[in-house]
């Protein structure tokens, strides 16, 4: 179970194939792919983190499927982790695959290290946060986190 389902990220075979199209009708604006599921176990209790990532990029001349986004989270979490390097992680695979440093992500994710022993506190969550290129701009930014209040009907 180990190997095969919660920590099938370690084996670096597993990492999804990421192809990418070009980007041919020359979309160049933040494409936003949000509320994507965070099962991951952390590495000092081995209890798992779950939540969000919310992952923005700027297109320049490759795109990828938007669900191949969703598997290389999967991928990521599936290993021991801590919340910060797993943020980087993605961040950084994203801008080798993608040919850009225009990339943002933001992970909202419970530990049931800390809800479920010690401090026992069941309502806190933590936010990790990185970006790079054009996201260091603060205007850039809050256009992300403003979109992020955007909801579909499920
Ligand atoms: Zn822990």
């Amino acid at each position: 179970m180990y190997v095969k389902e919660l920590f099938y990220g370690l084996n670096p075979k597993n990492r999804p194939k990421l192809s990418t199209f070009e980007n041919k009708y020359g979309y160049n604006k933040m494409l936003i792919e949000q509320n994507i599921n965070i099962d991951s176990s952390c590495e000092h209790h081995f209890l798992p983190i779950v939540g969000h990532a919310h992952i923005g990029y700027i297109p320049n001349k490759k795109v990828i499927g938007l669900s191949k986004i969703n598997r290389l989270v999967d991928y990521y979490a599936h290993r021991p982790q801590v919340q910060e390097r797993l943020c980087i992680q993605i961040l950084k695979d994203l801008q080798e695959t993608l040919e850009i440093e225009d990339v943002i992500i933001v992970i909202n994710a419970k530990h049931m290290c800390v809800s479920s022993r010690g401090i026992k506190d069941k309502s806190s969550f933590t936010t990790t946060i990185e970006y790079g290129g054009r996201f260091k701009d603060i205007e850039f930014r809050n256009s992300f986190f403003d979109s992020l209040k955007f909801k579909v009907e499920e």
